[in-house]
């Protein structure tokens, strides 16, 4: 079993009154992108189900050079109806990723980190649209 210390939170960067399906995140990696399987290991959708993605036993690709050691999580969204920059997780996203770190957190009691994709040093980027270290006290609990 490869060491898990880190969580990595992502969005999918679709427009919130857009759907952006397991499928669709599915084609994006496998047949665009040529991977084997989603980067992610769960995905979130706006209703707030949990998708599992990538087995957690095996390296995800959703942040470079943290993959090794991490758990990614997406969320369905995180962009406005104008395609601006925005936390647009609805409430049964928030309680499903929750819901999601408290279960991973009990089962690699060794994660000590929670931080979202442009957290992570030199990364350009907005994912996952929120500050995702708010997250990091469900750690303590
Ligand atoms: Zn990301």
């Amino acid at each position: 079993m490869r060491k898990i210390d880190m969580i990595v939170v992502h969005c999918s960067g679709s427009r919130c009154n857009h759907r952006y399906t397991l499928e669709q995140l599915r084609h994006d990696h496998v047949v665009v992108n040529g991977w084997r399987d989603i980067g992610y290991h769960f995905y979130i959708t706006q209703e707030g189900v949990v998708y599992p993605c990538r087995p957690v036993e095996r390296m995800g690709a959703h942040a470079l050079g943290y993959n090794a050691h991490s758990i990614g999580i997406c969320y369905e969204g995180g962009l406005s109806p104008s395609g601006c920059i925005s936390d647009t997780r609805t409430p049964a996203q928030k309680e499903a990723m929750k819901l999601l770190i408290l279960r991973l957190h009990r089962e690699f009691p060794a994660i000590k980190t929670i931080l979202g994709h442009r957290d992570l040093p030199g990364m350009q980027k907005a994912c996952p649209c929120f500050d995702a270290t708010k997250l990091q006290p469900l750690l303590a609990s």
